[in-house]
């Protein structure tokens, strides 16, 4: 199956980071298998969330037991870079758990797409669909 994401998602992305700005969004990415079907944005509780982020862990916790009742798995995080490019920074990476997740970073006005690898991040390609 393909690696899809609707171009609704992909504004609401844009969107929230811009509402962020000056400081790092954040949040988790939802679906199943490798379709992301909802961007959800969670609270950046991070003390210096204009360079750093910290999903709120009631969320995430909330989203866990959620996919284990059966609802949307948690595919991975995005998060803004209110003044860098869309790649994952040296904090980022140190921070990367190598646990293949999919991280979302928002940047420069477009989102790229990676996963957090053994051998560290890799771009991922995901296919833009309409609506
Ligand atoms: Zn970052």
């Amino acid at each position: 199956m393909p690696r899809e994401v609707s171009s609704t998602l992909v504004d609401q992305l844009i969107d929230c980071a811009g509402k962020a700005h000056p400081r790092e969004a954040c949040g988790l990415l939802l679906g199943s298998n490798d379709v992301i079907g909802e961007v959800r944005a969670c609270d950046n509780v991070h003390p210096r969330p204009e360079t750093h982020f910290e999903i709120d862990p009631r969320a995430l916790i909330e989203a866990h037991r959620a996919a284990r009742a059966g609802g949307p798995e948690v595919i991975g995080y995005w998060h803004s870079h209110p003044a860098g490019r869309p790649e994952p920074s040296a904090t980022d990476r140190a921070h990367a758990t190598g646990d293949g997740k999919v991280w979302a970073i928002v940047g420069e006005g477009t989102v790229r797409w990676w996963r957090d690898g053994p051998g560290g991040f890799e771009p991922l390609s995901y296919r833009v669909t309409g609506g």
